[in-house]
């Protein structure tokens, strides 16, 4: 099944206790693309500015990623500045600045309508909720958001949500979406709230799906890595590792979720290991095989 995915395509300039970038690729749908085309076929719908030269479009068309859904419009593309500190979790904003993304209106080509799966990557809810009105006939609806839009877009983020079948959020989003302090009680409210299945990631301690039927949480571990050099991109790599291979199944079984969880946290551990989307980009599917191994033994008891 394809994936179609709007989300930011961007600019970011960045700060680790590894070193320093400016302007470099990056952006959610971006990241997810690049992480999910290890599966499946993904199209992106996004905006850039005339900034961005065919150079930056060419890591994502190298990878077979259909681009004609990113509009090139005059102006600067989406630049974000982001750091962290020793905690690797938590990036702290420095600037958003969303140039091109201001006046977007998304259009669909022709040639996306007939997408199965539809990823709601980070973004205005605005534009999310547009676009998931575009695409009725989508089988299935992923979405992600951040801090910035459910402090700023509280109202728009939870018509979107309505929505959503599953939504991926980190621990601190699920806390400041819900105003509760305990994860659990977090997840039992988000689920009332439109999507049937939550993924809550806990950064470098991996990530849990709670289901709105009652079924039992599952949790998938993350990789102990020595030194993450720069923690940008690993949540939406690990949302394009998840829906990636949902899509790449024929039957969207429980035991396909729990695996799709182990992949989410596979890519998500190469993206870290380097600035940027550098190690998405010379990665390989063995690699990924040989990591989903090194998961399974990980967590296996016997
Ligand atoms: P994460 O997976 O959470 O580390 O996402 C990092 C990516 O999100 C960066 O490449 C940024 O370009 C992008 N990003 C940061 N802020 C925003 C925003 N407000 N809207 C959309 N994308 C953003």
């Amino acid at each position: 099944m394809s994936i179609l995915v709007v989300g930011s395509v961007a600019f970011d300039t960045l700060k680790t206790p590894f070193g320093e970038r400016k302007k470099i690729l990056g952006g959610a749908a971006t990241y997810f693309s690049l992480s999910a085309s290890f599966f499946t076929d993904v199209r992106v719908v996004g905006i850039v500015g005339d900034d961005f030269t065919s150079e930056h479009e060419a890591v994502l068309t190298n990878r077979g990623i259909d681009t004609r859904g990113i509009e090139h419009a005059s102006g600067k593309t989406f630049h974000w500045g982001g750091e962290y500190g020793d905690n690797v979790n938590e990036a702290e904003t420095k600037f958003t600045d969303l140039n091109v993304f201001e006046n977007f209106a998304p259009k669909i080509p022709d040639a996306y309508q007939d997408s199965e799966i539809l990823f709601l990557a980070n973004i205005q809810p605005e534009l999310q909720l547009d676009v998931r009105r575009k695409m009725p006939r989508v089988a299935l609806v992923g979405g992600d958001t951040m801090n910035l839009w459910i402090n700023i877009k509280r109202a728009e983020l939870l018509e979107t949500l309505k929505e959503v079948d599953i939504l991926l959020i980190n621990d601190t989003e699920a806390k400041l979406l819900t105003s509760e302090h305990s994860l659990v009680l977090a997840a039992r409210k988000i689920l009332t709230l439109g999507p049937k299945s939550l993924v809550i990631k806990h950064g470098e301690y991996g990530a849990t799906i709670f289901f709105s039927d009652g079924s039992h949480p599952f949790r998938a571990p993350a990789l102990p890595i020595a030194e993450v050099h720069d923690p940008t991109g690993a949540g939406d790599t690990f949302a394009g590792g998840f829906m990636g291979y949902i899509a790449s199944q024929p039957e969207l079984t429980p035991t396909v979720l729990k695996r799709a969880m182990f992949y989410g946290g596979v890519m998500g551990s190469f993206t870290v290991e380097r600035f940027g989307p550098e190690r998405l980009i010379s990665l390989t599917r063995d690699e990924i095989e040989e990591r989903f191994r090194l998961f399974r033994s990980l967590t296996h008891l016997d």
